[in-house]
């Protein structure tokens, strides 16, 4: 029986895109790679509901976030990093890793970030240029209100606008262009139904004047190079051509399906996985109106070791669960329910948890 993989990434993968994944290898530079590279940018760029520029990385998701900072700031340039968990905070820490002088606002986990609380840093700071956001904040399972920071971010102040949408894009609505984010990142081995290997960033005219200035030191990442090799239909380095395979099946059988049906999907899942762990008598860790619709967070009941509920469920259910990150370890589980995943998933996962949690002490 395969194993029933509820992380929120990697997550699994239909099996015509895992078979695309072990054709042959091809020139990277030769007529087959560029038709697939034009294929699938085209394709992401219609996912993103972007008419900006969108280039694919050989990286994981971090690499998108690394390519977004270094790509249109400078050193010393004030940032305004607002985060709601573990995936915020790495944002913060790149840009201060390459000079940024970075103005945190943190949020407790589990609640979402508050634009008012934006516009009041924005207002009591002029000399901020650019604002960090985690789309779907995937170790609290929250989403926040790009919209309603946009409007703020982007229509008050008009600064730049870097969105971590790894988790996001491609499985719950994040229109690019409508939301007028500058930068926005997301990973193939998130809702994309693919393999990890693959990052993806797109980038507005905004972003490419700033890019213009930008001082960060950027080589394998610098989107100039990957600008000026795709115009040839390439990457300026070897491309991950198995992941490009693979992503060009996912985006195939997405693209069939539809961004709106993907959608529904998603959020039916979603929405099964909260009714069902508390139809258990368990707890989420989200105010409902900001549950995220891809990843969802259970607080562990008191008694129970989430060490144990999570082996648990890995070694009798043959079911993978993820921990809590950070300061929620031990104390939430989650479960993904994004890209590949199906109705039965879950009532498995439900099923499962109904039968694991009395032998660990729950009385719910
Ligand atoms: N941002 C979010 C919201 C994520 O969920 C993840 C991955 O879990 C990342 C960034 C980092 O992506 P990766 O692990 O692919 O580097």
């Amino acid at each position: 029986m395969a194993v029933n993989l509820r992380i929120p990434g990697p997550t699994p993968c239909p099996e015509e895109v895992l078979e695309a994944s072990s054709k042959p290898m091809i020139n990277h530079r030769g007529p087959e790679f560029r038709e697939m590279i034009l294929r699938i940018t085209d394709r992401l760029k219609s996912l993103f509901a972007t008419k900006n520029d969108l280039f694919i990385l050989t990286a994981s998701g971090t690499g998108a976030m690394e390519a977004a900072i270094v790509n249109v700031l400078s050193p010393g340039d004030r940032v305004l990093a607002v985060s709601i968990g573990e995936f915020g905070d790495r944002f913060s820490a790149i840009a201060r890793a390459y000079g940024a002088d970075v103005v945190d606002i943190k949020f407790e986990p589990g609640t979402p970030a508050d634009p008012d609380t934006i516009r009041k840093a924005l207002n009591a700071d002029p000399s901020i240029k650019a604002v960090l956001v985690t789309h779907n904040e995937t170790s609290t399972g929250i989403t926040n209100d790009v919209a309603a920071i946009s409007k703020v971010v982007k229509g008050e102040f008009g600064k730049l606008f870097i969105v971590d949408a790894v988790s996001s894009i491609g499985s719950i609505p994040c229109p690019v262009d409508e939301w007028e984010m500058d930068v926005v990142t997301s990973g193939s081995q998130k809702g994309w139904m693919a393999p990890p290997g693959l990052a993806f960033v797109s980038m507005s005219e905004t972003a490419w004047k700033a890019q213009a200035e930008a001082k960060m030191p950027r080589f394998y990442f610098d989107l100039a190079a990957a600008k000026r090799y795709l115009q040839r239909g390439q990457t300026p380095w070897t491309p991950a051509v198995s992941v490009f395979y693979a992503l060009d099946a996912s985006l195939e059988i997405i693209t069939q399906e539809g961004m709106e049906s993907v959608f529904t999907r998603h959020a039916v899942v979603a929405k099964k996985t909260r009714e069902g762990v508390k139809s258990l008598g368990l707890k989420l860790l989200a105010d409902e109106r900001y549950a995220s619709n891809t990843v969802t967070a259970v607080r562990v009941p008191e008694g129970v070791e989430a060490p144990k509920l999570i082996s648990m469920m890995d070694k009798e259910h043959n079911i993978v669960l993820a921990s809590g990150q950070g300061k929620l370890d031990g104390k939430i589980f989650r479960v993904g329910h994004l890209g590949y995943c199906t109705e039965a998933d879950i009532q498995d996962v439900i099923d499962s948890l109904k039968v694991a949690l009395p032998k660990l002490g729950f009385r719910g």
